[in-house]
């Protein structure tokens, strides 16, 4: 004969067991970086490597938003661990220090192996079409290839970062145009000065090359996504070889001097 006390008890070990499972239920669905995440940041970003520990931590809560805000597709590709975090940490990177910057012009990332047909893209192709971001019909959309999105970490002497240099569009076109002005992070008093900058040496580059990429040359929104793959991929480089254009962009990205 089961008293009244065994029961209560026997229904509240039930209750306790649905709400054990329940909540591993919760957080297994809400485990978003891998296992070994620290490790693959460290070995593959060296913006991340290079950060003081509460710095780091704070990378990584930034990255768990972003990938927990927006949709990672491959199209015929594996979207692997390192992927995610490769395209996480190119996002993060260059709005590291713009605490509250949520990248609301971006719903999915598509994952392609290597290069890819530019059909739908209206404004033209970028960079041997490594990335791209979309217009039109593909609005909030980016796309890339998982060859250049790796070897763009992976190389880590050259000024190369096709991730860096796609979620710099996005800065740059958070304000409605995409010019290399990204007037919703820049101060309205250096806008001038920087078109300025961002000609000038547009003009001399074709005139006389550079050791900034070529494609930079294009016009100033490839300039900036260009010079903004070098500031991050190789700042003393740039720092040396190019002290104004440095001095812009730790006030355009608003890093300390
Ligand atoms: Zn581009």
């Amino acid at each position: 004969m089961f008293t009244i006390w065994q029961a209560l008890i026997g229904l509240g070990l039930i209750v306790l067991i649905i709400l054990f499972v329940f909540r591993i239920r919760v957080a297994k669905e809400a485990i978003i970086l891998p296992e070994n995440y620290r490790e693959i940041l460290n070995s593959y970003v060296k913006f991340y490597r290079g950060l003081p520990e509460n710095d780091k931590e704070q990378f990584e809560k930034r990255l768990e938003q972003f990938l927990s805000s927006i949709t990672i597709t491959g199209v015929n590709a594996e979207v692997e661990d390192l992927d995610r975090l490769l395209i996480g940490a190119g996002a993060i990177i260059p709005v590291f220090a713009i605490r509250d910057w949520q990248y609301i012009n971006l719903h999915e990332v598509l994952l392609y192996p290597g290069a890819f047909n530019t059909d739908y893209d209206q404004a033209g192709p970028d960079r041997n079409a490594a990335g791209m971001v979309g217009n039109g019909p593909m609005q909030h959309v980016m796309i890339i290839t998982k060859w250049q999105l790796r070897q763009g970490f992976i190389n880590e002497q050259s000024t190369h970062n096709t991730a860096i240099h796609e979620f710099v569009h996005l800065v740059d076109k958070m304000d409605g145009t995409m010019d290399g002005v990204p007037e919703i992070i820049l101060e309205r008093k250096y806008t001038a000065q920087w078109k300025q900058l961002m000609e000038n040496t547009i003009a001399h580059m074709r005139m006389y090359g550079s050791d900034i990429d070529m494609y930079g040359a294009t016009n100033t929104t490839e300039f900036f996504a260009v010079i903004s793959e070098y500031f991050f991929e190789q700042p003393e480089r740039l720092k040396e070889n190019h002290p104004e254009l440095y001095a812009m962009l730790v006030r355009i990205y608003k890093l300390a001097q």
